[in-house]
């Protein structure tokens, strides 16, 4: 599908302190501006009818403390930066969360709700992964939401039951092309350097789409980007984005290299 423009996410983790982080964002902001043909020092907006040279949405996601550098590292360019989790609730009592509503106020556009760590580590269920992103939808930002099967289901041959029922119970009635992507990471190739094939990763994408289109209408289910994770790196980068309905990757571990994630933006088609 023509409209849907790759997107490029890193998922920077629990990663960085403050010099590496800014290093990271410095270095992907200096790539961008070289590819955009903009001075090295472009430190103004970049008018919204300049394309990004790459042929794709590029995002970073660093952690809650380097947002804000961040921000201003990429400054100039096109690069978006996004949070990695959000409350649901706009302010509060809710010691240790930040709100969709502070991500935007730092200048964020994007934030991931139901990565497959939160998921476990926090219990999060389809349920608190819904309300997060309609927390999301609340605050202007587009939610990523992340699915995928751990390998015991992956096993046992419930990998398409699994996600169709993450995509109902975690999306959003009302999402939209332009406010929800969804992430598919099968839990087993997250951080391990295995990844599904090219064939796999289509096969559940396509499934995740008709799930969508159940979900959503068949309008808004054509048009919204369905991301790849897993393991992503420059050497299989071209021949998962090539799939029809990957429409770009959630970056985890090659993120946190400037050459390595440039690579794989460059690989997308
Ligand atoms: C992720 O954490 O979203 C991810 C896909 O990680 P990795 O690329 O390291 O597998």
């Amino acid at each position: 599908m023509d409209q849907r423009r790759p997107l490029i996410a890193g998922n920077w983790k629990m990663n960085g302190l403050l010099a590496d982080g800014v290093a990271l964002a410095e270095g992907l902001a200096e790539l961008s501006r070289q590819h955009d043909g903009l001075p090295p020092d472009a430190a103004a907006e970049v008018p919204p009818d300049v394309p990004l040279a790459l042929p794709c949405d590029v995002l970073v996601c660093p952690p809650f403390t380097l947002i804000d550098r961040i921000v201003q590292a990429v400054a100039g360019t096109k690069i978006a930066v996004g949070g990695q989790d959000c409350h649901e609730k706009v302010s509060g009592a809710h010691t240790g969360d930040v709100a969709a509503e502070m991500l935007k106020d730092l200048g964020c556009r994007y934030v991931i709700v139901g990565h497959s760590e939160r998921r476990a580590d926090h219990l999060e269920t389809d349920h608190a992964v819904r309300v997060k992103a309609e927390a999301a939808l609340r605050a202007g930002l587009v939610a990523i939401i992340c699915v995928g099967e751990t390998e015991a289901e992956r096993d046992a041959g419930q990998t398409e039951a699994v996600v169709a029922r993450q995509i109902a119970g975690s999306v959003p009635p009302v999402a939209t092309p332009a406010t929800v992507v969804v992430a598919y990471e099968p839990v087993w190739a997250i951080g391990t350097g295995k990844t599904a094939t090219p064939e796999e990763a289509q096969a559940v994408h396509a499934r995740i789409r008709k799930e969508l289109d159940a979900l959503l209408g068949s309008a808004a289910a054509s048009g919204m980007r369905i991301l790849y994770g897993g393991s992503v790196k420059p050497g299989n980068a071209a021949e998962l984005l090539g799939q029809p309905d990957i429409d770009g990757a959630l970056v985890g571990g090659a993120s946190l290299k400037v050459e390595d994630f440039w690579a794989i933006a460059a690989a997308a088609k």
